[in-house]
């Protein structure tokens, strides 16, 4: 009994240490949401705090919010606000570079609603086409 105590605790410091140093964000441009807090761009859009991978990419952002923060649910085609939906699958997704190379970069995909994301998870290979063109 001790012992299973004493895992729990040193789980629960894990998690902490997580949360204050290397939190795992994700890029509301780009939906990468494998790079950590501290070496991303973090700002403020409509009230919520925003993560993105580069000031590049923050001031994309800045230029054109409504491009970016909209993106499109591949299941319903409809327009999906991406900070606002709770509706979201991360995935890994082979993409074909400009420079014709592939790699595989990871990717989260914004719903609509319950219903498309399940659609989606029921058969994903049906809407995204692999290789992606960037
Ligand atoms: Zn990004």
């Amino acid at each position: 009994m001790m012992r299973r105590c004493m895992v729990v605790l040193v789980v629960l410091l894990a998690a902490g240490a997580m949360v204050a140093g290397d939190r795992q964000v994700v890029c509301v441009l780009c939906g990468d949401y494998t790079f950590s807090e501290k070496d991303g761009v973090s700002a403020t859009y409509e009230g919520k705090r925003i993560h993105l991978c580069s000031l590049k990419e923050l001031t994309a952002l800045q230029k054109n919010p409504d491009k970016y923060v909209w993106g499109t649910d591949v299941v319903t085609g409809r327009r999906v606000h991406k900070i606002k939906t709770t509706f979201t699958v991360d995935r890994r997704v082979k993409v074909r570079k400009k420079d014709g190379k592939n790699e595989v970069w990871p990717r989260r995909f914004f719903f609509e609603s319950q219903k498309s994301r399940d659609e989606f998870l029921r058969n994903p290979a049906k809407y995204i086409k692999e290789p992606y063109a960037v």
